[in-house]
């Protein structure tokens, strides 16, 4: 049985009975409608720890299009339930005004004062695209740390960007350990999203010219190339080629980055470690995705 709180003073209350009794705890930050690559972080979490936790809340200050914010999916019955199987212990909610009591105007906006600097990996591409998204998650993430205090947080890999801005978080609070998880994708490639749900069956195949596009960058550095602006545009052309020939995708950004020195610019000279980043529109929905393409099996486990 997991318990469920949308009250997020009670969850806190929960978090600090099991600390004083010695628990380790593994949180997993989520926005809902889970599926089976949140499932992954909270299964690697409960592998690890002495009790789980899960947030589900759609934070709207990481949202600066209210028509996505709307239509984001929300189900808190039927995630917990996924939850509970799953050995999670306990799920909480709640809204801006009870994350943050006495906090918010009068009119209900967030006050500036209190957001968080997202570091440096904010920088260029998802953070020049979506002004604002990063300090929004680095400020609900600041504050579901402080609330949760957990030893460990699990974060998936499929949003490489918001990975280095959960570390500065992490590295300013001085915990928790954040541990990343390789990216679940469907059989054909697609990385599983809850935005997914809104691709219709034409959409969902030509989604898949962003795993080709990384799967091209990948073969790219196997066959040894290694500055990002060439790498780069082994990325884009397929990405550019499969848009012309379906007319429904939409190019947000496709870039090769070095991985632990972020830059919002390409990273100058010879790469010893590269990110291939992508974002794209297909029928309207936005997706992202990415592959390290210095590992074993960049798409996959490693
Ligand atoms: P979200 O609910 O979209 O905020 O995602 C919550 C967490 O699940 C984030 O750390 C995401 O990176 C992670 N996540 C989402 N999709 C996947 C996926 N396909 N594979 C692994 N992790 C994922």
């Amino acid at each position: 049985m997991i318990l469920r709180y949308s009250d997020p003073e009670a969850a806190q209350r929960w978090c600090e009975e099991r600390r004083s009794a010695g628990a380790s705890l593994g949180f997993v930050p989520t926005m809902g409608a889970l599926h089976a690559g949140h499932m992954a972080l909270v299964e690697r979490a409960v592998s690890e720890n002495d009790a789980v936790c899960v947030s589900v809340f759609v934070n709207p200050l990481q949202f600066e299009d209210a028509g996505d914010l709307a239509r984001y999916p929300v189900d808190f019955e039927g995630d917990c339930d996924k939850l509970g199987q799953a050995g999670c212990a306990m799920a909480f909610t709640g809204s801006l005004a009870t994350f943050f009591p006495g906090e918010l105007e009068a009119d209900g906006s967030f006050p500036a004062r209190l957001l968080k600097d997202p570091g440096p990996g904010a920088a260029g591409l998802e953070g020049e695209g979506r002004p604002g998204h990063f300090a929004g998650v680095a400020t609900i993430v600041a504050r579901l740390f402080e609330l949760v205090c957990p030893a460990r947080a699990y974060f998936g890999r499929k949003d490489f960007q918001q990975t280095l801005v959960v570390r500065h978080v992490a590295g300013a609070l001085g915990y928790p350990e954040i541990r990343v998880v390789p990216t679940v994708r469907e059989a054909g490639g697609l990385a599983l999203s809850s935005r997914n749900a809104q691709l219709g069956a034409a959409e969902r195949e030509q989604a898949l010219a962003l795993p080709r596009a990384l799967e091209t960058a990948c073969g790219a550095w196997r066959e040894g190339l290694r500055t990002a602006p060439e790498l780069g545009r082994a990325l884009r052309a397929v990405l550019e080629r499969e848009g012309l020939e379906c007319g429904g995708l939409e190019i947000g950004y496709a870039a090769v980055r070095d991985p632990e020195r972020w830059t919002a610019q390409d990273p100058a000279g010879e790469l010893e470690r590269a990110v291939a980043v992508v974002a794209a529109r297909v029928g309207g929905v936005r997706l992202l995705d990415n592959a390290l393409l210095h590992v074993a099996d960049p798409m996959g486990e490693s």
